[in-house]
């Protein structure tokens, strides 16, 4: 593996199950030498969803020498970690520097490939983010932007035909219950075009379209969600509050998932070609500084794209 994105960016796995890191691999290869982790100490690159021994890692082992007395098992994180953050940063850095700032990179960007500082890194700095912050910031206000726009679209709909339909009963002269019926009617019928607006435009609603945005299955990570997991998704918007409390919900899971995109089991991604865009600036930026891409492997690449995040589980 002499992929960029490998160097950096690693997280691991304590025996009791607490999460240390990022660290570079360099790092990790030091752990496994002075026998702070062993070799079936579970680890995990920031790009990857699963766990695995250090054994597994390819490569990473070569050249380490492990007294034969080491530990099969265990570790001793919970003594070694340092406390202070500029030892972390130590464990964490290589030569490898942040796209966006003067600083050393720590870990890579599942969505624009970008290396990315501890400044950019989402908070809190324990857990496991895929994304940087600029992305999971990025995608959350296009997120809350749409859904703005498509209500402010199902209201200028709704005025519009509840406007004409009353036009039409005054020029016809209609008495009785009838005009309110056809209100009841287009009300309702409003109503469910935007509880499906994504199922219906096969994942993406005009405004999730206009800003790039698409919901998808996480079974797969690519079928656009159906008319049943749409419903499923707007549940929350009928209980008192929980709107207000979804945008930060959504803000703060790795994943990005509101409580909607839980129980639907869907996700909301960039569309391919938005995600082009991304990873084009990226390289640009990284190109201007002199920098390599961080996986020169178009197959590596593909690997860390949004597409395997969609199916991550957690
Ligand atoms: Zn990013
Ligand atoms: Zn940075």
């Amino acid at each position: 593996m002499s992929e960029r994105a490998y160097l950096i960016g690693w997280w691991i796995q304590s025996e009791d199950e607490e999460i240390y890191g990022p660290v570079s691999r360099k790092t990790l290869r030091e752990f496994l030498r002075d026998e702070v982790i062993s070799r079936n100490t579970l680890v995990r690159h920031c790009t990857e969803e699963t766990w695995r021994p250090a054994a597994d890692v390819p490569g990473l082992l070569e050249g380490v020498e492990i007294s034969e007395a080491a530990p099969v098992t265990g570790d001793r994180l919970a003594d070694m970690w340092p406390s202070r953050r500029a030892e972390q940063q130590e464990l964490a850095a290589t030569g490898i520097e942040c796209v966006r700032h003067r600083r050393p990179a720590v870990l890579v960007c599942v969505r624009c490939h970008a290396p990315y500082c501890r400044k950019c890194q989402m908070k809190p700095y324990r857990r496991p983010y895929y994304l940087c912050r600029r992305c999971q910031a990025n995608m959350h206000n296009r997120r809350v932007g749409a859904f703005m726009l498509d209500s402010l679209l199902l209201y200028i709909c709704s005025l519009l035909l509840v406007g004409g339909s009353a036009a039409v009963s005054v020029a016809t002269d209609a008495l009785g219950e009838a005009p309110v019926v056809v209100m009841q009617v287009i009300y309702w019928g409003l109503t469910i075009v935007f509880i499906v607006r994504d199922s219906l435009f096969f994942g993406a609603g005009p405004a999730k379209r206009l800003v790039g945005l698409r919901v998808v299955k996480a079974s797969d990570g690519h079928t656009p969600l159906g008319h049943g997991q749409a419903v499923v998704r707007y549940l929350p918007f009928l209980i008192p509050f929980v709107p207000i409390i979804e945008i930060v919900v959504a803000y703060r899971d790795p994943l990005m998932r509101r409580w909607g995109d839980r129980w639907a089991k869907t996700r909301v991604i960039d569309s391919p070609a938005k995600l082009a865009r991304v990873r084009d600036k990226t390289g640009r930026q990284l190109a201007d500084k002199g920098n390599e891409p961080m996986f020169s492997d178009e197959s590596l690449a593909k690997q860390a794209t949004v597409d395997p995040f969609a199916r991550f589980a957690e």
